[in-house]
């Protein structure tokens, strides 16, 4: 599946919002967000968003699909699956991405971004249920074990981002010594800590 490989910063800029696509970097004032909080090509003064139902609908798909790095076909798919499911579209949706086994990695603290979860899982360092697994958008489920296979266990990277670790959210379990984490359950809404307004996305799709 293809990815965005154009500067991170300017996603956040576009979207108004810090998207924390680059790990550590986002919590220190060398953050784009910080130095100039408006949209790319765009002077301070002359800043204005357009307010329309429409664009703050496309807004949020925007920035749901820059924050798990998805392109709009796999995002659509996304919404396709979500919206078959039973219960609640949205919710479905943002379910579904946080269980992305890259996303999962990110949260577990192995990773500083999602995308450096993605590179760290192209290159086969990490077991899902002790099977070798390096795909991106794998769907964990309630008692997947995932962990650092052996020979991978000295990546500095791996050290550097557990030792900066956010708070993990309370659907996984992390066993930081054998570099191990468990999906306890998987997230309803409540535990999904994305600031995101999915219902405007279900919207948007319903026109
Ligand atoms: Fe976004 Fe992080 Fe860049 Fe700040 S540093 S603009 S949060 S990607």
């Amino acid at each position: 599946m293809a990815v965005y490989h154009g500067p991170s910063c300017k996603l956040c800029r576009r979207e108004g919002h810090k998207l924390m696509l680059k790990g550590e970097r986002c919590k220190t004032e060398k953050c784009a967000m910080e130095r100039r909080p408006y949209p790319p090509g765009m002077r301070m003064s002359r800043r204005r968003r357009s307010t329309s139902e429409y664009n703050l609908q496309l807004r949020e798909k925007q920035k749901i699909k820059r924050i798990y790095g998805l392109m709009e076909k796999q995002f659509r798919l996304y919404f396709r699956r979500a919206a078959k499911q039973e219960g609640v579209t949205g919710e479905n949706l943002l379910r579904m991405l946080e269980c992305r086994l890259e996303n999962v990695i990110y949260r577990m603290g192995f990773a500083a971004s999602r995308s450096a979860a993605r590179q760290l899982l192209r290159h086969n360092h990490f077991l899902v249920n002790n099977k070798k697994v390096n795909i991106p958008s794998y769907q964990v489920r309630e008692g997947d074990v995932v962990q650092v296979k052996e020979k991978s266990k000295s990546l500095h990277a791996i050290h550097d981002s557990l030792r900066t670790m956010r708070d993990m959210p309370e659907w996984l379990d992390l066993d930081k010594v054998k570099l191990s984490g468990k999906v306890v359950r998987v997230p309803d809404r409540g535990a999904i800590p994305v600031d995101v307004q999915e219902q405007l996305v279900v919207e948007l799709y319903s026109k």
